[in-house]
């Protein structure tokens, strides 16, 4: 069976198991209103499951991934209306070892050029995506970042960590706390 009809197989299940979970109409509730105000932002590498990490439950978190993880113009849209539509108080950042981002970084320029000869220009796109030359630094990079960026509200507190895909260890790195309100 082709991949995809896999998926859309999977679908249908997911639509029957919904509908039997949401009988009393308690998980659409459960999933409108985010039980913690936790927005974790990670590299979208099939390795890094965050849901698994940090043991978030069903609607326990918001999870904004790029490449990398980085903090830049792909991944600000959505951390916005994570803090002031969600409510979001609380920043985990994630980059991990391995991460594309350290491999991919020292062909940047090369993959810039092999489009350019297709006539495509993507040096707008990727000129605010930063390659990882080290994992940590790239964390405490991107935690003073988004703490400086003057649309991140005082009253979140932005934590972040680095994660080792080959033995699941998630090692604090950096915190930087909230500067009015309650820590989370
Ligand atoms: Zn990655």
């Amino acid at each position: 069976m082709p991949l995809i009809d896999q998926l859309k197989d999977s679908a249908a299940k997911w639509k029957a198991e919904f509908q039997q979970l949401d009988k009393e109409g308690k998980l659409v509730k459960q999933l409108a209103t985010m039980k913690k105000p936790i927005v974790v932002l990670c590299c979208m590498d099939h390795r890094v499951i965050p849901e698994k990490i940090l043991g978030l439950g069903v609607g326990e978190a918001e999870v904004i991934r790029n490449g990398g993880g980085r903090v830049n113009k792909s991944l600000l849209p959505s951390f916005v209306i994570t803090q002031d539509l969600c409510q979001c108080k609380l920043a985990v950042v994630i980059h991990h070892n391995d991460c594309g981002s350290c491999h991919l970084g020292q062909r940047k320029n090369e993959i810039l050029q092999e489009y350019k000869a297709k006539g495509i220009d993507l040096s707008d796109a990727f000129a605010d995506w930063e390659p990882i030359t080290d994992v940590k630094g790239s964390v405490v990079e991107d935690v003073k970042k988004l703490r400086d960026l003057p649309m991140v509200r005082d009253d979140v507190a932005i934590y972040g960590f680095a994660y080792d895909v080959n033995t699941g260890e998630l090692e604090e790195v950096t915190h930087d706390p909230a500067k009015t309100g309650n820590q989370p």
